[in-house]
């Protein structure tokens, strides 16, 4: 069996714990496919912060209790740029982490894609499933919002609306720079096609999900493959687990709810993408029109209850 999975960063790297648990238990190959939305250029150094997010946590590497970025790490570059009042200051890269974007940086400036750097980085953290970048190509969202102090209408870069402002300005939409253009990254369409079920990890749906569907084929794959697509709701209870969905969704018109987020991935018979999806207990009335509703446990609290939501997921597929 081959698992597709699309991914954001911090929940995505949890799903994707459960992903690789359960395909070790059945003998299943995974792909996941993460989005590079959050991707930005700092100090001239290429970061790929859900890229990263995942192949941290699933090689070993991550910071549990920070949520990204690496274990024991040290912050001496940081303060040597503050030192010199290098911008942007409200951006912290650690000394490890720096080594990956220093990596990753070089390999692109030598030509080689996204996707070839990934497979490189992942020689050392061994995480498990194949990582895939979403593209290849330049994609970045950036969010049109209200800046403090009448600076006016602006559209920033994502990581500046959410890092620097807390994602806490007036937003009015977010946008999806170069999705029109971009390709599905190599190896991204040869995985959907060999693929027995897509899975969509109850990532962020309007900053981790929605950039990588973006990608015009890489979304007719997901829509047009033989693969059932199954959805796991990053929503319990009218409440996003952790992060900022509720912002994102609120800023999008679309209500903070299990059954209003598989309303907005919407079903395929329909335009959309999903045949099914997953919501937790106190979810189970939530009704998706076209869509198979199931309730299971959606806490990710270790990967064996994770495992267990996605053998429940691949069976409702
Ligand atoms: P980011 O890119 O690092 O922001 O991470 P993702 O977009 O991949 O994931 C963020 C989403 O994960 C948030 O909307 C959370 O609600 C969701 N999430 C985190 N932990 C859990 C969990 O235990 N269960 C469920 N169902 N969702 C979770
Ligand atoms: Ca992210």
């Amino acid at each position: 069996m081959h698992i597709v999975v699309l991914a954001g960063g911090i929940g995505g790297a949890r799903f994707l714990a459960g992903v690789r648990a359960y395909a070790r238990a059945v003998d299943a190959e995974v792909t996941a496919v993460v989005n590079v939305g959050d991707d930005v250029l700092m100090h001239g150094l290429r970061i790929s912060p859900d890229l990263d997010s995942v192949m941290y946590a699933l090689g070993g590497g991550a910071d549990a209790e920070r949520g990204w970025g690496r274990s024991d790490e040290t912050w001496t570059v940081k303060g040597e740029l503050a030192a010199y009042g290098a911008e942007p200051s409200w951006f912290g890269l650690g000394d490890r982490d720096i080594a990956t974007h220093l990596v990753r940086t070089t390999m692109l400036n030598a030509g080689y894609p996204l996707s070839a750097v990934t497979e490189a980085l992942c020689a050392r953290w061994q995480p498990g499933v194949r990582l895939l970048p979403a593209t290849d190509d330049r994609l970045e969202t950036h969010v049109v919002c209200d800046l403090p102090d009448g600076g006016g209408q602006r559209a920033i870069h994502f990581q500046e609306w959410w890092v620097r402002y807390r994602g806490e300005l007036p937003t009015h939409r977010f946008v999806f720079v170069g999705a029109d253009a971009a390709k599905p990254a190599a190896g991204v369409p040869e995985a959907l096609a060999a693929a027995d079920v897509v899975l969509v990890a109850p990532s962020n749906p309007v900053v981790s999900i929605a950039p990588i569907l973006a990608v015009p084929g890489l979304r007719d794959a997901v829509v047009g493959g033989r693969a059932p697509v199954v959805g796991v709701s990053p929503i319990i209870g009218g409440a996003p687990v952790r992060g900022m969905a509720d912002k994102c969704l609120a800023a999008i018109g679309v209500g903070c709810d299990a059954a209003s987020v598989g309303g907005l991935y919407g079903a395929r018979t329909k335009d959309g993408i999903l045949d099914g999806w997953l919501v937790d207990p106190v979810d189970a009335d939530a009704e998706v029109p076209g869509v198979t509703v199931r309730a299971t446990p959606l806490w990710m609290t270790d990967e064996e209850k994770t495992a267990a939501m996605v053998r429940t997921a691949v069976g409702l597929a």
